[in-house]
């Protein structure tokens, strides 16, 4: 059971419940980091009096069972929150945040080249996989640290943040050294011990959506990384898997607008991965934002067709300036900037 306080609630009031909850016998636990703060009641040989708790000064409401809590927490005036992208952007304010890259680091040469040309036409931030997660293991995996410091080089030539993936726990700290976010992949939305781990370290976290998750499924991975006090979290839809081949997966965009009821976490839209075919990228990018995104991550590859990874759905950096200069009124439309 969970006794979720109202926002503003003072460590008075969160006393007064564990104090309330001692006086029925019952031991409790106050989730560290939880906003608005949450005393989680734990097993003892009381009894616990419900509506007691619900008449307390300041609860908002008693859980009987896990739900998503901090990821889930909408009300109806609050707004998303705003995570820091680096030391210039934010995502989930009124600018829509555009990251875009390659979707492997293949070369510092590369990187600065997309780096410079993506910057040009209004990206705030670069992307690009050192840690790459391959369905294949004879495919190309990354350079891993040497990635790393491609990608710091780039940031410091372009003033771009860095959002790049880390794989698994042990390379949390690594990773964090070089990136601006932390980037939690699809593959990986389930991997219980990572989420704890980018939950307990100060980095903002791209959390892509599992490709056969629930929406449930997804704001409680979400949950594993606030739990442990890390609430700059980004949500981000990149399709999920369907009996459909004329794409790679089918993009679910039906979920930004629901996780912008249910949710105070920006949520971004990666159409690249979300089709897996270029020519439906742009469409696809305007169809998000129209229906709320809060940005977008875009694969830019300076020649696609020579990409060492998932070039078929990569942009040239020409089809990437088209699409930037196409969505900025549609973008005005929305009430969103560029
Ligand atoms: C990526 O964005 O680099 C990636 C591997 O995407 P996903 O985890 O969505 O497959
Ligand atoms: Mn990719």
């Amino acid at each position: 059971m969970l006794v979720v306080m109202e926002s503003g609630s003072g460590a008075e009031h969160v006393d007064h419940v564990v104090r309330l909850l001692s006086e029925m016998g019952v031991d409790s636990c106050v989730l560290e980091g939880a906003c608005p703060p949450i005393v989680e009641v734990l097993t003892g040989n009381g009894t616990v009096d419900r509506a007691g708790l619900e008449e307390a000064p300041r609860v908002e409401r008693v859980l009987d069972r896990a739900e998503p809590i901090l990821a889930g927490s909408r009300t109806e005036h609050e707004q998303t929150r705003t995570v820091p992208l680096g030391k210039h952007a934010t995502v989930g304010g009124r600018q829509l945040a555009i990251i875009a890259g390659p979707c492997s680091v293949e070369s510092q040469q590369q990187v600065l080249e997309i780096a410079a040309a993506v910057a040009d036409s209004g990206a705030v931030a670069l992307r690009g996989g050192a840690f790459k997660p391959r369905t294949t293991p004879y495919a190309f995996q990354g350079h891993g640290e040497r990635g790393l410091e491609m990608l710091a080089r780039a940031r410091e030539e372009t003033g771009l943040a860095i959002v790049t993936e880390v794989m698994c726990t042990e390379q949390v700290e690594l990773v964090a050294r070089y990136a601006d976010v932390l980037q939690v992949g699809s593959r990986n939305m389930h991997h219980a011990p990572l989420l704890r781990a980018v939950g307990q370290q100060s980095r903002p976290v791209l959390l892509k959506r599992g490709w056969s998750a629930t929406l449930d499924e997804y704001l409680m991975a979400a949950e594993y990384i606030m739990r442990g006090g890390n609430l700059n979290v980004i949500l981000c839809e990149r399709g999920i898997r369907t009996h459909e081949t004329y794409v790679r997966n089918t993009l679910a965009l039906a979920i930004v607008p629901e996780i912008k009821r249910r949710s105070t976490l920006p949520i971004i839209v990666d159409p690249s991965h979300g089709t897996g075919r270029s020519h439906l990228v742009a469409p696809m990018s305007n169809a998000a934002v129209a229906c709320g995104a809060d940005g977008l991550l875009i694969e830019v590859h300076h020649t696609p067709g020579k990409a060492w990874s998932d070039g078929h759905q990569s942009l040239d950096p020409e089809q990437f300036s088209k699409l930037m200069t196409g969505l900025a009124p549609l973008a005005e439309a929305c009430g969103r900037r560029l």
